[in-house]
């Protein structure tokens, strides 16, 4: 089994309520390009994430708006913040670190910072074909000098997915992996 990885930088996905306080009544993301999974996009819009400690600004949000708001970190951008931000599946905001997002319009303050799990997302049509039925975590293996064994890769069985690796930046530059890289997969051997 092989999947090709795409390397997701910090990011923000917001509610349509939220949407609005950031940047105005009414106001609709504009799409920057899309993005590899079906309907969502990079978009337009940036938003700055800050904390007691320290700040980043520029941070995409993805679209289209979600049911949750939720800032995907990496643990060095943890780290700058001042934040020990759970690791998560994508959604899983409840209880997660509390930063203030702001927007040109306005700003908010959510339990939203996360470092998101590596995950896979697997189309539910081709789950079986491609051998993940069943399976709830895999590992990979990353070939070169820097190259080693992930574990705890989920799989995201869905619908309407492309068939991807996504990984945070830190797990890209520990293993010195490229966007579009083919990684091979195994059952996870780890508890
Ligand atoms: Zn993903």
């Amino acid at each position: 089994m092989k999947v090709t990885v795409g390397i997701s930088a910090r990011h923000v996905h917001v509610t349509r309520e939220d949407l609005e306080i950031l940047f105005g009544k009414d106001y609709e993301l504009t799409k920057c390009r899309n993005i590899n999974q079906p309907g969502q996009f990079a978009s337009n819009e940036f938003v700055t994430v800050r904390t007691e400690k320290d700040e980043i600004a520029h941070i995409r949000i993805l679209g289209p708006v979600r049911q949750y708001t939720q800032v995907e970190l990496s643990k060095t951008d943890c780290i700058k913040l001042g934040l020990n931000a759970p690791i998560r599946e994508s959604g899983d905001v409840i209880g997660s670190s509390k930063v203030t997002i702001i927007g040109p319009k306005g700003m908010i303050e959510r339990e939203a910072g996360i470092i998101a799990t590596r995950h896979i997302h697997v189309p539910i049509e081709d789950a079986k074909k491609l051998g993940f039925e069943g399976l709830e975590t895999v590992s990979v293996k990353i070939p070169g000098k820097k190259g080693g064994i992930m574990y705890h890769v989920s799989v995201r069985i869905a619908e309407n997915s492309y068939y991807e690796m996504h990984i945070d930046t830190d797990d890209a530059n520990a293993f010195q992996i490229k966007s579009g890289e083919e990684l091979e997969i195994f059952k996870d051997i780890q508890e």
